[in-house]
């Protein structure tokens, strides 16, 4: 396994600059008779101390090199409602112990940042400008091909120098983050609570030490609450949120929930708020999410490449349609069989937003009883005056429910659906084998003005609309998509 859990204080030219308290256990005796100090200070005025006008604080948690067991984190954030920015050493994503291309998607999709953490994790000042700027560069170009938008890095072990600052904005970073010149559990102890905002130098922002598996909850909480004396930013760095794999730069999976937890509320003091390094810096807004990988299909016989599977995927999520569970257990679609006017029924219902209807008592339709399946359905339908059924004679009506529907029934269903808008028909028919003497020639040519139908263009160049042919479901279902993108339900 590559060993990068050296500490970054143990090498680089940074290393001797560190400053490290001199006796931290004096340093914390001071602290907590302070603290005490201003307790009883508020006990005897009998008020609370009053809060220091301070800036607003800005924390920003930041993960580093793309750790396997930073999924797990980044789902606790999203639990309490938090985002993070994740610094993505790239020729370690999808090898063992590390992320996958997937699980990065994962993470941007719940709103947190993916940033640049160079190839395969050099001291950068140990390489030529130009090895460097290849680590630079190429890492963060490789993770814009697999579609994320990338502003920001973090040096590998914090080691930077001006050359390597210069690389790092020549390949277009706006910021990169430092460590250690942040006041830390056990360094740097006349250095500030946080850093400004915007930095001094955003080429190396001002950080706290690396979270290591010596930090407690409480130098979790003292970081932020210090910070909150003083406003500012930020920005804490984790490597390891597990048990049994970092000896060193690791916290345990309990604490750092217990840690997001309390940060998740004390955001509610309205002074503190968490956000990714692109936020707090005031860059624009991510955008929104690449695409997730294409979704598994929810029927075992409409794969993802099916042409109508969007559409069908679509309909089955919104539960317009949830196809058959076969005796095997599968759910199928059955794409190619046609679709009955009872089907019609219950897929026009659930098109209009399923509304509350109370169905007859008694069926209007002499091949219907209320046990008929879809008879709420088809009688919301008759209602709407959208199927009437058909006249039988001797004042008898039926509803044919196992009539497979024809192409020109459904432009008539569709049109009365959208609640017969005003259309002049066209005077030429845009279809060769339709006329405008054609049962439903305005339905029909309203539908194609649409979109929703466009018909078959045939191998002469001719358009035609095939009225008489049966919808078959797979059909149905991209007239119903592209009719909700029409007419949108409220
Ligand atoms: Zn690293």
């Amino acid at each position: 396994m590559r060993n990068f859990g050296q500490r970054f204080r143990k090498q680089g030219p940074r290393a001797a600059g560190f400053r490290r308290i001199n006796n931290p256990k004096k340093y914390k005796r001071i602290v907590a008779v302070l603290g005490a100090l201003l307790l009883t200070a508020g006990a005897l005025s009998g008020v609370a101390v009053p809060a220091r006008a301070a800036a607003p604080t800005i924390v920003s948690l930041t993960f580093d090199d793309g750790n396997g067991n930073q999924l797990a984190a980044e789902q606790v954030l999203k639990a309490h409602g938090l985002v993070g920015t994740f610094f993505i050493t790239t020729s370690w994503i999808g090898t063992p112990g590390y992320l996958t291309q997937a699980d990065l998607h994962t993470i941007a999709g719940d709103g947190n940042e993916i940033g640049g953490h160079t190839v395969t994790h050099p001291d950068l000042t140990t390489l030529t400008s130009a090895a460097a700027s290849a680590e630079i560069c190429n890492g963060k170009s490789t993770l814009e091909s697999w579609g994320f938008q990338v502003n920001n890095f973090a040096y590998p072990f914090a080691a930077e120098n001006a050359s390597v600052q210069t690389d790092v904005k020549n390949c277009g970073f706006a910021s990169a983050r430092g460590l250690g010149d942040i006041r830390s559990p056990a360094s740097c102890p006349s250095c500030p609570f946080a850093e400004t905002l915007p930095p001094a130098n955003p080429l190396v922002t001002k950080a706290p030490d690396e979270v290591d598996s010596t930090w407690t909850l409480q130098n979790l909480e003292d970081l932020v609450t210090n910070a909150e004396s003083t406003g500012g930013w930020l920005e804490l760095t984790f490597h390891h949120i597990a048990v049994g794999t970092d000896p060193t730069l690791t916290i345990s999976p309990t604490l750092f929930d217990t840690f997001v937890t309390w940060l998740a509320a004390r955001t509610a003091n309205g002074t503190t708020s968490v956000r990714t390094v692109a936020q707090a810096l005031g860059q624009s807004t991510p955008p929104p999410p690449p695409p997730p990988p294409p979704a598994s299909s929810p029927f075992s016989d409409v794969p993802t490449n099916y042409t109508y599977f969007t559409e069908i995927n679509w309909l089955a999520t919104q539960g317009i349609s949830t196809g058959w569970v076969e005796a095997n257990g599968t759910k199928t679609y059955r794409p190619l069989q046609p679709v009955n006017r009872d089907a019609m029924a219950a897929f026009m219902y659930r098109l209009a937003g399923s509304p509350a209807f109370t169905p007859p008592a008694v069926s209007p339709f002499a091949d219907l009883t209320p046990q008929t399946p879809f008879y709420k359905e088809i009688t919301w339908l008759a209602t709407q005056g959208i199927s009437t059924g058909w006249d039988e004679g001797n004042g008898i009506k039926t509803y044919r429910p196992l009539q497979p529907v024809n192409r020109d029934a459904m432009a008539a269903f569709m049109y009365r659906l959208a609640g017969s808008p005003a259309f002049t028909a066209p005077a030429a028919s845009p279809f060769t084998d339709v006329t405008p003497q054609t049962a439903f020639y305005k339905e029909i040519t309203w539908l194609s003005s649409t979109g929703i139908s466009t018909g078959w263009t045939e191998t002469n160049g001719t358009r035609t609309y095939r009225p008489v042919t049966a919808v078959a479901r797979d059909a149905m279902a991209a007239f119903m998509y592209r009719y909700n993108t029409s007419f949108p339900r409220s």
